[in-house]
């Protein structure tokens, strides 16, 4: 009897962002054998990636549970993710994988928390948090921080890494969420696994590329009021990435001269002198 097979395949997969949805460049496929199909997936990311693979079966057998996760080192081609075993060899049969993805490892909780950040901004200069940590504006419930600043102040690396995601091309912003795809940033991944985002940048406001690697203090970009935004300012947060958003963190700072290493608080203003 002619075998048949039908299988839906999420070739493109779309996740969650720190900033909105975007594109992972990973690919998921699958390859015939004797006894079923064996299912990969390349992460043609330069950070690792997790995914949580289920499949709806039908006359197949998995060789891993639904709900399974794996961390795909960066750059890596044909990860194994399941054999797919015929139950009975004659007969219809089907698969329908369902796949969600983050950047970076999703089970990780632990990063290096005394880290002593740099302000985002050039040697020499102040200015204010204008909201803080779990801030009444936008940031209930989060660890993100914004500096008001005119358009265009520099902003400068506050940790080493690699640069994983620019968006630069959007040219407006306004005061509710309906403008926060207009969001212009610079995503970077560090080496505890942990990210930072630097939102709203102006227009073209990059001065680094995907895949360059930055080191603290370096500028990288200029700030802006793109995206959801009340006004001129520079949004940060240091995050893991989660298949449903992002955690964001708590990090210390370094402020004054750099002789002191401590928590940002709201409308306090902070120099960097160092
Ligand atoms: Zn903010």
């Amino acid at each position: 009897m002619k075998r048949q097979l039908l299988v839906i395949a999420l070739i493109f997969i779309t996740m969650l962002t720190a900033n909105g949805e975007d594109e992972m460049r990973i690919r998921l496929y699958y390859e015939e054998t004797p006894e079923g199909w064996d299912v990969y997936i390349d992460n043609n990311e330069i950070v690792p990636v997790s995914v949580q693979v289920s499949f709806t079966l039908t006359n197949l057998r998995s060789s891993v549970k639904n709900n399974s996760i794996f961390l795909l080192p960066p750059g890596s081609n044909r990860n194994l993710i399941s054999n797919l075993t015929y139950i009975r060899k004659a007969g219809k049969s089907s698969f329908a994988p369902v796949i969600k993805a983050c950047f970076g490892d999703h089970t990780q909780n632990i990063y290096d928390a005394d880290h002593a950040y740099y302000l985002p901004f050039a040697r020499g200069e102040s200015f204010i948090v204008g909201q803080g940590y779990n801030g009444a504006f936008t940031h209930r419930g989060e660890n993100m921080l914004d500096f008001d600043m005119p358009e265009g102040t520099p902003v400068h690396a506050m940790r080493d890494g690699v640069v994983l995601r620019v968006v630069q091309h959007h040219n407006r912003g306004c005061k509710t969420e309906k403008c926060a795809k207009y969001n212009n940033y610079i995503d970077i991944y560090h080496s505890d696994g942990t990210f930072a985002t630097y939102a709203h940048l102006r227009q073209n406001g990059s001065v680094v590329n995907e895949g360059d690697t930055v080191e603290t203090g370096q500028l990288i970009g200029y700030s802006g009021n793109t995206g959801w935004s009340s006004g001129p300012h520079l949004h940060i947060a240091i995050y893991f990435a989660r298949f449903d958003g992002m955690k964001t963190l708590r990090t210390k700072f370094l402020t004054g001269s750099g002789e002191t290493v401590e928590y940002l608080k709201e409308l306090q203003e902070y120099e960097r002198n160092y």
